[in-house]
């Protein structure tokens, strides 16, 4: 070689930056560039001599042996990616190539190596694919979708929720163009929207979409997406695709919309609804809050709650401030607040605390409903309640008075029409006794026209009797209690039907069910009330009918039910209730003898022994009358029935006219 040759190559070794090391074929160091003193701290003089396993890791120890094993075999190693070790202990990444160095005879002679320090270079490395790595996984896990495209608009990559909104997975999406996986359109005309990647190709910027966009899903379902897209540009600045970024906002447009309703609702209702903070200053006012209070939004927010409060009422604003604070609610409370123009108002205030999103009391909402006209209501209800109570109580005055009056005029007139048919009982009684002396003492010297008078006289005296004694009984019935007792039916009937001539009308059938149960009554009383429902049986017969009844008992809870039932003319359904006035006939009876005592008498005793009466019957089908009284018990003693008065009951029974 010549010697400019070798002077070159002197100056090469010497200032190359990669490591030339060379080295015999047992590995001994026998040249050592400036760059490999650089590199693994050894100095020429140090190193040269020395064995190549000074910069050998222990960790790499067995790599050697094969190199040199490869070396002799004539056999070159190259881009070895390896670890040396420097002076200091401190490792180099290196990459090495080991080529053997041949004599004239193509023997294997020595080697030389070639280290390049790769420290830098697979650190390079290693940031890119951890930024690589790092960008993947942000993707992955970002909560928006994400789309990145070619510049030609195919779809490169889809993260997960873009693959989840779409519904297009990401081998099936990649390579196609943006618009068949990312299909959107107008929410409300339906019309395709602009293709994002056409706008940011346009604007060169990055863009967001247009509002109200929906994304029709590769399934046929429909999200709301609020969207932006952006142009990728590498390091020369030359955009080489685009990213585009969309959310769902299905949720968030729902509470837009929510919002807006309530805001609507709020501002058109009537009530007055005022926000405020803890310190009493309104923060909201809606439109009601304007009517009712006369003052304008920008006139009442910021000023204190406590304008609309009457100075005698500012210490209710403390009390509903401190509850409030409690997170305690206030409910219709009913009380008196000021317009504007000074009016009061009469309102129900329903205050809830506002909660912030920690549950912390921020401030109050009130609702204020004018209760103006319901207080004027409930007032002139109040006065009217009063007046007619005034009215109700003079009216009771007033029927108390005439109820006394027409007692006493009642009871005067029933005094008067007793002593008046006592008065007359006694004359009567003269005039038929004397009218029988003469039928029987002159009788057969009279001409028979005047006998007959007679006989007429004596009758119609006696049933003029009847009646008097009929009045009688019925008056003596309308006071005082009587005391009752256990009384036999299963004798007292036959007796009355024995007894009772009337009663015992001839040809009549009388049928007596026994045993017929014990009451609790009196014995007078219940006989006149017998003969009465029995000689009305035998009494109210078609004429040419013998009549027959039939009576017997049948138990009806405490009580017992005796039933009078005849085979007569019956009576119809709407003349049952008034059968039972004083003085009723009922039209139909004019040919039957009578005085309309009879059911009266019958009533008023029920009456005052405690009991009822009733009846069931039909036109030409005979009548049931049933009587109801209290079942008589072992041991019954003396009772005493509701009826007032002191006065004992008639024993005398009433006879029928
Ligand atoms: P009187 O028997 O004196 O007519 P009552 O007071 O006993 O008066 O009866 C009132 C009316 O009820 C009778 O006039 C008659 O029209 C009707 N009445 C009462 N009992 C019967 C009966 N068993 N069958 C049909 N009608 C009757």
């Amino acid at each position: 070689m010549p010697e400019w040759q070798s002077a070159h190559l002197a100056e090469a070794l010497n200032s190359c930056d990669d490591a030339i090391i060379g080295k015999t074929l047992d590995g001994i160091i026998t040249s050592w560039n400036p760059a490999a003193a650089r590199m693994f701290g050894y100095a020429t003089e140090e190193a040269v001599g020395s064995p190549i396993s000074i910069i050998i890791p222990p960790e790499r120890a067995t790599e050697e042996p094969e190199i040199l094993a490869r070396l002799r075999r004539g056999i070159r190693t190259e881009r070895l990616e390896t670890l040396r070790i420097r002076k200091d202990g401190r490792r180099v990444a290196v990459c090495a190539t080991i080529s053997p160095i041949h004599d004239r005879e193509r023997k294997v002679i020595a080697a030389t190596s070639v280290l390049r320090d790769v420290t830098a270079r697979n650190e390079a490395a290693d940031h890119y694919r951890i930024a690589q790595e790092r960008l993947q996984a942000t993707l992955t896990s970002i909560g928006d979708a994400v789309i990145v495209t070619d510049i030609k608009g195919c779809v490169e990559f889809l993260n997960p929720v873009a693959e989840a909104l779409t519904g297009w997975p990401q081998d099936e999406a990649q390579g196609k163009p943006l618009e068949v996986v990312f299909h959107i359109v107008n929410e409300v005309t339906r019309q395709r929207a602009e293709n994002p990647l056409a706008k940011v190709m346009r604007e060169g910027i990055a863009v967001g979409l247009a509002n109200h966009t929906l994304l029709l899903q590769r399934n046929g379902g429909e999200v709301a997406i609020d969207d932006s897209a952006a142009p990728i540009r590498n390091g020369s600045g030359v955009t080489s695709g685009v990213v585009l970024v969309f959310r769902d906002v299905g949720v968030v447009r729902a509470a837009e919309n929510m919002r807006a309703k309530l805001s609507a609702i709020v501002e058109s209702s009537d009530d007055a609804i005022v926000g405020k903070d803890l310190d009493g200053r309104i923060t909201s006012w809606n439109g009601g809050a304007e009517r009712i209070f006369g003052y304008s939004r920008l006139e009442a927010v910021g000023r204190s709650i406590t304008m609309l409060i009457p100075p005698d009422r500012l210490s209710e604003e403390a009390e509903i401030l401190s509850r409030l604070r409690r997170g305690e609610r206030v409910d219709h409370f009913e009380t008196i607040r000021l317009a504007k123009d000074r009016r009061k108002v009469f309102v129900s205030l329903t205050i809830s605390p506002i909660l912030d999103a920690e549950g912390q009391v921020v401030g109050a909402s009130k609702i204020a409903r004018d209760i103006t006209d319901k207080k004027k209501a409930e007032r002139e209800l109040a006065d009217a309640h009063l007046l007619l109570q005034r009215h109700a109580e003079d009216l009771e005055r007033q029927v108390a008075l005439r109820t006394a009056e027409l007692k006493e005029s009642l009871e005067e007139l029933e005094t008067f029409s007793s002593s008046l048919s006592h008065d007359l009982k006694g004359p009567l009684r003269a005039i038929e006794s004397q009218a029988q002396i003469i039928r029987e003492d002159f009788g057969q010297h009279l001409p028979s026209e005047a006998k007959s008078m007679l006989d007429r006289i004596i009758a119609r005296c006696s049933q003029l009797s009847r009646f008097i004694d009929n009045v009688l009984s019925y008056a003596r019935l309308r006071t005082g209690g009587v005391a009752l007792v256990r009384v036999e039916l299963k004798e007292l009937v036959p007796r009355v039907i024995e007894e009772y001539p009337h009663v015992r009308q001839a040809n009549a059938k009388i049928a007596i069910e026994q045993p017929l149960l014990a009451v609790r009554g009196h014995e007078a009383l219940l006989t006149q009330v017998l003969a009465n429902l029995v000689s009305n049986g035998v009494k109210f017969v078609a004429p040419g009918t013998c009549p027959s009844l039939r009576i017997w008992t049948e138990p009806c809870a405490e009580r017992v039910r005796l039933w009078v039932e005849d085979n007569g003319i019956g009576i119809p359904k709407h003349d049952q209730q008034r059968a039972f006035g004083l003085f009723t006939r009922l039209p139909g009876s004019g040919r039957y003898d009578g005085s309309g005592i009879g059911l009266a008498v019958v009533n008023r005793a029920m009456h005052r022994m405690g009991g009822r009466v009733g009846l069931e019957s039909e036109p030409g089908k005979g009548s049931r009358f049933w009587l109801e009284l209290d079942a008589a018990e072992v041991g019954d003693g003396i009772l005493h029935a509701s009826p007032r008065s002191t006065a004992p009951a008639s024993e005398a029974p009433a006879h029928k006219a």
